[in-house]
């Protein structure tokens, strides 16, 4: 960064305290996501949900995972609603974490570890829960130019640092994203995106435009345009598989804007 310029994300709310991600059976899923995450149950007062768990990654209380529970709520698939998409975290070795979640029960990989990102900074690992959700596992190389990405986590998993949207209108949605949060836009762009063709069922090589906003405390929010696909009403959850924005730290509420933000609550431990 040159002396003078602002870094990206200033002013910025953020970082991510945590997102929300919707299961089936708690149980199974606070199994999986411990096993390939490492992170760890923490206690979080004020939470109205009656069936929920947080996760904490190691050496961070912030980029948390709030597993909620609805069992009778029909699964959704990622980038086929409106908001519900990914989440993001960052991790130190992409094949020691590809060959971790190939070993854990309900995990499933779908993409990687293979080099990512336009100046190919990124090597990244996806894979799917057990409800169908997608997190993105990646590492972040050196990226000179930039200044906007988490430091190398201290344990082979960090924190969760960026959500991933799909809508199909980005334009009207990384401007309601930018009055209500603030943030810097770093990209906008036409790229496959591999793991959204597999999930989506659409052909291999699919272009898809993506935009991401930069928030404090190096993290991100990524904006997928998908063409087309439905709408979930304000404040609802389409069902387990989702994830959402839920949190920012310290003390900025998340707007409930319907498309990949739910507010949650809680106190701090
Ligand atoms: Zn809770």
């Amino acid at each position: 960064m040159t002396p003078g310029q602002r870094p990206a994300g200033s002013g910025a709310a953020g970082p991510i305290a945590f997102v929300t991600s919707i299961c089936r059976d708690l149980t199974r899923s606070a199994a999986a996501y411990q096993a390939l995450l490492g992170y760890r149950r923490a206690e979080h007062a004020g939470c109205r949900e009656p069936a929920c768990v947080m996760l904490r990654p190691p050496h961070a209380d912030i980029g948390a995972i709030h597993l909620v529970e609805r069992s009778t709520a029909q699964p959704t698939r990622p980038w086929q609603v409106r908001g519900c998409a990914a989440l993001e975290i960052v991790i130190r070795d992409a094949d020691e974490v590809a060959a971790r979640a190939g070993a854990v029960a309900d995990v499933e990989l779908v993409g990687g570890p293979r080099p990512a990102g336009r100046t190919r900074q990124l090597r990244v690992v996806h894979v799917r829960g057990p409800d169908g959700e997608i997190l993105y596992l990646t590492r972040i190389l050196p990226a000179p130019r930039r200044h906007v990405l988490p430091d190398r986590p201290e344990s082979l998993v960090g924190r969760v640092y960026s959500v991933i949207l799909a809508v199909p209108d980005l334009d009207q949605v990384r401007g309601e994203l930018l009055a209500a949060l603030g943030g810097t836009q770093i990209s906008d762009r036409r790229t496959g995106l591999a793991t959204v063709a597999l999930v989506r069922g659409d052909p291999v090589g699919t272009d898809y435009r993506l935009s991401s906003l930069s928030l404090a405390g190096g993290c991100l929010v990524e904006i997928d345009e998908v063409l087309g696909i439905g709408r979930v009403p304000p404040g609802r959850f389409a069902g387990p598989g989702e994830v959402r924005l839920s949190g920012l730290a310290p003390g900025t509420p998340v707007p409930d804007l319907g498309f990949g933000t739910t507010p949650g609550r809680e106190e701090r431990e």
